[in-house]
C-alpha cells in the first residue's frame, strides 16, 4: 500500500515545554531535540524578559527611599563593571589575565545582570566582532533598532551558545555550570535583596525599606536600567557618534554611552583594536572600565593588562 509521508511529529507542545525549561536550563535543548533555529521572536522564551519590565511599575505601589535608590544605584555599577571589565574586556577579549577565583567571581557577578552566563555572551560578542555589521551580525541596527537592541536575543538562533566560539573557557566546570543555569544567580540576588529589606524593616525602621521596595528597585529598576544601558552599545554606538578609524563596520565614539556604560562608548576605538583591555585611547576619553582594572591591578586581583599599541595612539591623533 502507498504509504502517505510520515507527518511531522507535532513540534508545537515539544518546543513549548522546551523553552519553559529553558527559563532553567539552557540545556534543556540538548535533551529535548532542538526546535528549529530561526530568527523569529520566541515570545515564550520572552516572557520573563517582559515580566521584568512590567515588574518595574511596582514602584508606585511599594514606594522609594534613599537605601532602595542607592543599593539600585550601587548594584547598576557593580554589575556593569563586572560586565565591560570581565563579560566583554576579559572572557570575550582575553585583554588581561587573573586567578581561577577572581575570575569567577566576576563570572558571578556579570551573570547576575540578567545577561545570560559569560560563555553565551562572549560567543555572541565574538561573533558580532567577526561579522560587524554584515547580514551575519545578530544585532546590526542595519536590521532595525529594535532587532539591534532587544529582537536579535529574543530569537531561537540568538538563544544558542556556539562552543566554537568559546572552546578556551570549557575547560572550567564552573564556567559551563554558570552558562547552563543562568537564572540561578539572578534568582539568588532577588531573593537576598528581599530578604535584606525585610530585615531592614524589622532592624533599621528608620531607613524607610522593606521586602518589597528593594526588590522592586534593587532588583528589577537596576537590572533593566543596566540592560538597556548595555545594550545601547549594539545598537546606538553603531549610529551615532564620531568615526575616528575608518573600521569595515559602522561603529562610532560617543561620550554620552561611554559614561553610561563605563566606557564602552569608545566602540569605534575598540573595533579598531578590541586587543586592549583600555578602549578610551586619549587621556580625555573618559573609561571607568579603565580605572577599575588599573585599581584591580594595584591590588593584585588582575594582571598584565594589555596597553593600546603606540602605533595604535599615533593614529589616533590628538
Ligand atoms: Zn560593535
Ligand atoms: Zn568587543
Amino acid at each position: 500500500m502507498s504509504a502517505s509521508p510520515p507527518s511531522p511529529a507535532s513540534p508545537a507542545p515539544r518546543g513549548r515545554w522546551t523553552t519553559f525549561v529553558r527559563w532553567f536550563d539552557t540545556a534543556a535543548a540538548e535533551r529535548e531535540g532542538d526546535p528549529a533555529l530561526d530568527d523569529r521572536v520566541d515570545w515564550l522564551r520572552a516572557l520573563p524578559f517582559l515580566a521584568m519590565h512590567l515588574a518595574c511599575i511596582a514602584v508606585f505601589w511599594v514606594g522609594a527611599s534613599a537605601t532602595a535608590v542607592g543599593i539600585a544605584v550601587a548594584l547598576y555599577a557593580v554589575r556593569m563593571f563586572a560586565l565591560t571589565g570581565f563579560y566583554h574586556r576579559y572572557f570575550s577579549h582575553r585583554t588581561f589575565r587573573t586567578s581561577r577565583p577572581v575570575q569567577f567571581l566576576f563570572a558571578m557577578l556579570g551573570a547576575a545582570s540578567v545577561q545570560r552566563g559569560p560563555l553565551w555572551w562572549a560567543a555572541h560578542h565574538r561573533h558580532h566582532h567577526a561579522h560587524a555589521d554584515t547580514p551575519a551580525d545578530p544585532h546590526t541596527p542595519r536590521k532595525g533598532f529594535w532587532r539591534s537592541h532587544v529582537g536579535w536575543f529574543l530569537t531561537r538562533a540568538g538563544f544558542r551558545t556556539d562552543p566554537a566560539r568559546i572552546r578556551d573557557w570549557l575547560r572550567f566546570p564552573e564556567l559551563r555550570w554558570l552558562d547552563r543555569y543562568d537564572t540561578v544567580v539572578p534568582l539568588a540576588l532577588a531573593a537576598a535583596l528581599y530578604g535584606l529589606g525585610a530585615a531592614l524593616e524589622r532592624w533599621a525602621p528608620g531607613l524607610g525599606t522593606d521586602g518589597p521596595q528593594l526588590l522592586v528597585w534593587g532588583f528589577f529598576v537596576s537590572t533593566v536600567a543596566l540592560f538597556h544601558a548595555t545594550v545601547t552599545i549594539n545598537s546606538l554606538a553603531h549610529r551615532w557618534g564620531r568615526r575616528r578609524y575608518d573600521t569595515r563596520d559602522d561603529s562610532r565614539n560617543n561620550l554620552w554611552l561611554a559614561l553610561l556604560t563605563f566606557g564602552e562608548g569608545w566602540h569605534n576605538n575598540h573595533h579598531y583594536f578590541p586587543g586592549s583591555a583600555r578602549q578610551g585611547f586619549r587621556w580625555w576619553e573618559i573609561d571607568i572600565t579603565w580605572y577599575g582594572l588599573r585599581l584591580l591591578q594595584a591590588l593584585g586581583l588582575v594582571r598584565d593588562l594589555k596597553p593600546v599599541p603606540a602605533a595604535v595612539l599615533a593614529r589616533a591623533g590628538g
